[in-house]
């Protein structure tokens, strides 16, 4: 399985617009890996390629990591930077199946040009989509608004994204970690907040659980530099994303 990170910043990307804090800045100046675009993953597998979610810049994203054609778009949820790009689809050339959970749906607002090439789905927590060999369970995580974590499986490969998730964490969720072999989170900041896990409540759990690799992403710009977040990390066996990283899993 290949996974193909195009943004990994947290809601106002990093540079954030406005801010001139010295992330920001440093951002501005330098670019990747201290620049961030919104959050939206790739996943390759099994002759098929999920996109999982929109962010408003997901045109250039897709433009600039050269993708060309994807079998499907996974929502994880409502949140601008998640389905803020979901417009631009309206310019995709062929048929696309969006999917997204029934209780997310609703909040999607299809143009109607967008509306004759989309294929809308919904899914429900804890059932399984299939993609020839890929197969994606979405399993429903603590936010702001209704929002899914998704686990993609083929050929014994097992990666968990938990999308924007709090850190408090079910029975489920943990019985998925036990049999994780990558295991991604969306880490804002060191702060705790009962919507979005810290950097520090994913140490916690690298330490707790063997997963092979855990990755972070979605971070924002009060976050560390990424140098610094790398070296804070590292000896814990976390991967600290930049855009357009890609790993074989
Ligand atoms: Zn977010
Ligand atoms: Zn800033
Ligand atoms: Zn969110």
């Amino acid at each position: 399985m290949k996974i193909r990170f195009l943004g990994t910043g947290a809601a106002e990307g990093i540079p954030s617009f406005g801010c001139t804090c010295p992330r920001c800045q440093v951002a501005r100046r330098e670019g990747v890996p201290n620049a961030r675009r919104r959050a939206s993953l790739l996943v390759e597998a099994g002759g098929h390629r999920i996109l999982l979610d929109t962010p408003p810049e997901i045109g250039t994203l897709l433009n600039q990591a050269e993708i060309f054609d994807l079998s499907a778009i996974l929502l994880s949820h409502e949140h601008f930077d998640h389905i803020g790009g979901l417009t631009e689809f309206e310019y995709w050339n062929r048929v696309l199946p969006i999917f997204a959970g029934y209780d997310v749906l609703p909040k999607l607002r299809l143009t109607p040009r967008l509306a004759e090439r989309a294929l809308l789905s919904g899914f429900y927590s804890h059932t399984w989509l299939h993609f020839g060999d890929l197969r994606v369970m979405p399993f429903k995580v603590i936010h702001h608004v209704p929002c899914y974590g998704f686990a993609f499986e083929e050929a014994g490969v097992r990666v968990l994204h938990f999308s924007d998730s709090g850190p408090e964490l079910g029975a489920l969720h943990r019985h998925l970690i036990e049999r994780a072999d990558v295991a991604i989170f969306h880490t804002p900041t060191f702060e705790p907040y009962r919507s979005h896990i810290s950097v520090q409540e994913v140490i916690s759990l690298a330490q707790e659980y063997t997963i092979q690799r855990v990755i972070i992403t979605h971070i924002n710009h009060n976050n560390l530099l990424h140098d610094e977040l790398v070296e804070r990390t590292a000896s814990y066996g976390i991967t600290v994303a930049y855009d357009g990283l890609t790993l074989e899993v």
